[in-house]
């Protein structure tokens, strides 16, 4: 099976023994945030360089917004297109659907990862082609499509630059729309200079750690790849149900490529993606630059409605993914993170994810929209999944970005509880509930309140004359007293003083 250029011999040269392309990346550290965190914490580089990235980033949004002098009409204009797609989904899918086969597509549905890859493995082995270009897409990180096609002999060859550095460092994406936020570019280029010459056309000699140089470098790369490929695949930033029109957004041009370059183009996007009509596309093209990329319209934008003879790809797929969509949808109080654009305001905004980068995260979808979407999409069973709500001080500023007014914190509050719930009706009683029991009894009545107000005044007089702050306690209070100054808890308490001086009145 041969995908070169008649004539020509294969310049890539074969992957690494035991894989095929460039292989797994890097296992997540651990099932846990907090561990995670703490890890990425020591990482003072990676710190460095998230801080440089989301500040300069979340600047120039501000700056592009103030643009706009009904940016909030706008936003809400946004939600409210998403909250109609949402309550009558059924009726836009296959509105959608119709659509895009009288365009020429062919449309699959997947009700989740395992079946959205059989779909895609065997319509790239249809085309007996062992390679695919494809564009950055979350749907296909979500479902972790490149190591499907990888256990079914496929190459799937990233070609958005940061995407492009994070495969050839066998790295993960750390970021939604920026993946290689956590390098800089004296780590890119020696990524470059050791990676990229074992994969198809090698950087030149003594590269400079220029971003143009490093810039110019993956577009040589990526060159022969384009030209080669048989099979695109990209995901999708909107599909338009009155037109059947599929629209995406980038700024470097290789999805265009991709799009036009190959014979057949799949294109894998979740079912939320849709928007009802042409003319709701205006909102949400004012919308995404700005919210992204911080510009007033990003420098590409491909739409396209099936098959055109002589012109771009004569085959082309869409695959709607659910893959848990339809859950949250039946969730009413997490249901509106479907609104979400996948713009990552809320990220850069995010003092959490600033500091601990996207890897701590161990979900395609790190920051806010993450810990508001993972555990809602994929449950609480699992460690990660269930300590992602408490990756977060619920200071609420992503809620403040939000191009689509998702309640973030809300529905971040709302995973908290699910999970405390979830421990409540455990086998064997968690300390929280263990500690509310005593609690409960003691806030029931005021006597019981009085009582132990009393025993905690006498206890604090033996125990805590002369101090006014409390210091390390032993577990289980250690986590939190480690870190903070507890006041000492007053000798005499306000009832006892009022009832006192006041008369005796309680
Ligand atoms: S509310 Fe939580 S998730 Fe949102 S920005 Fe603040 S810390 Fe981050
Ligand atoms: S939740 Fe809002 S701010 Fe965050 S990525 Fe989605 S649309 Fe953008």
């Amino acid at each position: 099976m041969s995908t070169n250029p008649p004539g020509q011999a294969r310049r890539t040269p074969a992957p690494p023994k035991g894989t095929v392309g460039i292989g797994q990346p890097e296992p997540v550290a651990s099932p846990v945030f907090r561990e995670n965190a703490k890890k990425q914490l020591q990482n003072t580089l990676m710190r460095r360089n998230m801080k440089h990235a989301t500040t300069t980033i979340r600047n120039k949004r501000l700056l592009r917004v103030a643009e706009v002098p009904n940016w909030d009409e706008v936003r809400a204009q946004g939600a409210g297109l998403k909250d109609r797609v949402a309550r009558h989904l059924d009726y836009y899918l296959a509105m959608a659907e119709e659509n895009l086969i009288k365009a020429g597509a062919q449309v699959h549905w997947a009700k989740d990862a395992q079946e959205a890859n059989q779909i895609i493995v065997s319509l790239v082995k249809a085309k007996g082609v062992d390679e695919v270009v494809k564009i950055k897409s979350m749907a296909t990180q979500e479902i972790e499509m490149n190591e499907a096609l990888e256990a079914a002999g496929i190459a799937a060859w990233e070609t958005d630059l940061a995407e492009l550095i994070v495969q050839l460092g066998h790295d993960r994406p750390s970021h939604i729309l920026v993946p290689a936020i956590h390098r800089n570019r004296e780590e890119v280029r020696e990524i470059f200079n050791r990676e990229m010459g074992r994969y198809g056309t090698p950087p030149p000699k003594n590269m400079p750690n220029d971003p143009p140089v490093l810039a110019g470098a993956a577009r040589v790369h990526l060159r022969e790849k384009f030209l080669r490929a048989k099979v695109g695949i990209s995901g999708g930033n909107m599909i338009i149900a009155d037109t059947g029109t599929m629209v995406i957004v980038e700024s470097e041009g290789n999805g265009r490529m991709c799009l036009t370059l190959p014979e057949t183009l799949i294109s894998v996007v979740g079912v939320e993606k849709i928007i009802p009509s042409f003319d709701d596309l205006e909102v949400f093209m004012k919308l995404l630059p700005r919210s992204s990329t911080a510009e007033r319209m990003n420098p590409y934008t491909s739409m396209w409605s099936g098959v055109t003879p002589g012109d771009g790809p004569q085959e082309v797929h869409v695959v709607l993914v659910d893959n848990g969509r339809t859950k949250v949808l039946d969730d009413p109080e997490g249901r509106f993170v479907l609104r979400c654009i996948r713009c990552s305001a809320c990220m850069n905004k995010c003092p959490v994810f600033e500091r601990v980068g996207g890897h701590a995260y161990g979900s395609v979808y790190p920051g806010p929209i993450g810990i508001a979407l993972t555990p809602l999409m994929r449950g609480i069973d699992s460690p990660i999944d269930k300590s992602l709500p408490f990756a977060c001080t619920l200071c609420c500023a992503c809620d403040d970005v939000c191009p689509v007014k998702i309640p973030l914190s809300d529905i971040i509050v709302h995973n908290r509880n699910r999970v405390a719930d979830k421990k409540r009706h455990d086998i064997h009683p968690h300390l929280e509930t263990t500690v509310m029991i005593p609690a409960d009894w003691a806030f029931k009545k005021a006597k019981h309140f009085e009582l132990v107000q009393k025993a905690v005044s006498i206890a604090s007089g033996i125990a805590f004359k002369n101090k006014d702050y409390l210091g390390p306690m032993p577990w289980p209070a250690s986590p939190w007293t480690r870190a903070r100054d507890i006041p000492a808890p007053p000798v005499e308490s306000f009832r006892s003083w009022w009832a006192k001086n006041r008369g005796g009145a309680k």
